[in-house]
């Protein structure tokens, strides 16, 4: 399968390719990505930029219809679609199906969205004269999204930009291009005019410089890691170019004395080792205190060993393969740079099965204290490690020294103190009793701190980034 690029509403081969290989089986070659140039970008974005103000002007009806269909058609393959992304990305098929399920409930929450547009309506504090406040599309939009989300991250981005009146390049990530392909495939026949949506598949470190330096871009909205986010941000601060980050996390999960054990365990063993732990909200600094440490680490330790690790397609597996080697040597050199720094390793090898794949096992590091790298920097992967507190207080302290801020969990059966946390922690997204990992597509998604910048994805507090507000003053 060859992917190509999609410019001004047609399928554009390029000269060279970038292969598409399955994590879990090296020896299968999903397809050949389109390689695609700083002109093909250029062109797509011409494209973008021409069909910009007729999809400005279109009715909240034909951005339903387009939206609706959309979603419809993604549900209606959810298997499919599933199939493809743990294929390519790694997870397991569960998880591939659950993501696919989501993009389309995405595209179905954007739909309805699109008719409840408002505005405000108000009276001048001057005599006479009326005030409206409406929200118009922002233009072309520049979408950068990672690889560990394949159609989530490319669907909360283009539905909001369509059900708001933009035009978009998305640019995916270079490991995952089936998955775009298959979404915007999809995008290719729901009745949108040529040009508002185009995918241009390539090399981020040359593709995404451009699109920052290009006039033609409104605005740019990126998913992916910290220095990228970083380097993107100060670009477009140069240009005066609306942004918007979300970057990595070093989630804490803060497991009390008076804690379910059960509901404990098996948050932070979803939280942690779910998804390979390739989830900037996983859960990855386990803050435990101390009358419940000894075991709450023997009982998930128990757990996590037990956990089946293989090919991500094959039933029953639980954990699937890291995305590609890069991060599998990032993952394990981790583990070591842990137990160098006197942490307690346990599991995370690296594991040789049935089919060529990045297979590691998932790793636990006790002993741990929360100025080692291992708790101050992301690692991507299924390795948690746990700091031991005295109670809640340094707990609490523990979870905000972080110069992230994506998610936060708290396991407890205290209200007091579950109250006090959703209010205290520095985090975006707060969890009483849940994993810092699995969030709703209905409501806002975002960080704090070094995680995020901008305004928020998701949800309502979409249209924040997706519109420009305008106040027009009236004296009839
Ligand atoms: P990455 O930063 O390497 O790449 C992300 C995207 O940026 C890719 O499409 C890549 O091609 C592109 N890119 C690379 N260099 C670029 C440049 N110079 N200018 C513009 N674009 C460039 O990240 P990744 O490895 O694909 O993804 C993993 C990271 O994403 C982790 O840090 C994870 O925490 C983060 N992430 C964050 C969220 C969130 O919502 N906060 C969600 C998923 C992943």
């Amino acid at each position: 399968m060859d992917y190509k690029n999609f410019i001004g509403g047609a399928w554009a081969a390029t000269a060279e390719s970038i292969p598409n290989i399955n994590p879990s089986d090296t020896t299968d070659t999903i397809g050949f990505a389109a390689k695609g140039t700083v002109s093909d970008l250029d062109k797509a974005i011409d494209a973008a930029h021409e069909a910009a103000p007729g999809w400005a002007t279109s009715t909240p009806q034909q951005r339903f219809d387009v939206l609706d269909f959309i979603g419809t058609e993604i549900l209606a393959r959810e298997e499919e679609l599933g199939r493809l992304l743990s294929r390519e990305e790694g997870k397991t098929l569960p998880e591939g199906i659950g993501e696919a399920a989501r993009a389309g409930q995405i595209f179905k929450f954007f739909a309805g969205e699109a008719l409840r547009q408002s505005g405000d309506h108000l009276a001048s504090v001057r005599p006479g004269i009326e005030v409206d406040v409406t929200r118009s599309p922002v233009g072309v939009v520049g979408l950068i999204t990672p690889w560990n989300f394949p159609i989530a991250i490319p669907a909360w981005k283009l539905a909001p930009a369509i059900c708001f009146g933009n035009a978009v390049v998305l640019k995916p990530a270079e490991l995952v291009p089936a998955s775009a392909h298959a979404l915007v495939e999809i995008v290719s026949r729901a009745g949108l005019p040529d040009g508002v949506v185009n995918l241009v598949f390539g090399r981020g470190s040359e593709l995404g410089p451009r699109m920052i330096d290009n006039e033609k871009v409104n605005a740019i909205s990126f998913t992916g890691s910290v220095p990228t986010g970083r380097g993107i941000a100060a670009a477009c601060g140069a240009k005066l170019k609306k942004v918007q980050l979300e970057m990595g996390g070093k989630n804490p999960m803060v497991i009390l004395d008076d804690a379910d054990l059960d509901v404990a365990v098996e948050t932070c063993l979803n939280g942690a080792f779910f998804s390979t732990g390739q989830r900037c909200t996983a859960s990855s600094r386990l803050i435990v205190t101390e009358k419940i440490h000894d075991q709450f680490v023997a009982t998930l330790y128990d757990r996590m060993v037990a956990l089946k690790v293989g090919h991500a397609l094959e039933a029953g597996i639980q954990m699937g393969p890291v995305v590609d080697n890069r991060q599998l040597e990032q993952n394990l050199s981790y583990v070591d740079i842990a137990s160098s720094e006197g942490g307690k390793v346990l599991g995370g090898q690296r594991l040789d099965l049935a089919t060529k794949g990045f297979f590691m096992a998932p790793a636990l590091v006790t002993e741990t204290s929360n100025d080692m790298r291992i708790n101050r920097e992301e690692v991507f992967g299924p390795v948690a490690s746990v700091v031991r507190v005295k109670d809640y207080d340094e707990a609490l302290a523990v979870a905000n020294d972080t110069e992230f801020g994506l998610s936060a969990g708290i396991c407890t059966t205290s209200l007091k103190h579950a109250h006090h946390f959703k209010r205290n922690s520095q985090a975006g997204m707060v969890m009483v009793n849940l994993p810092t990992a699995g969030v709703d597509y209905h409501v806002p998604f975002g960080g704090t701190k070094g995680s995020s910048f901008g305004s928020r994805e998701q949800g309502r507090y979409a249209a924040e980034f997706y519109t420009t507000v305008k106040t027009a003053y009236t004296l009839p």
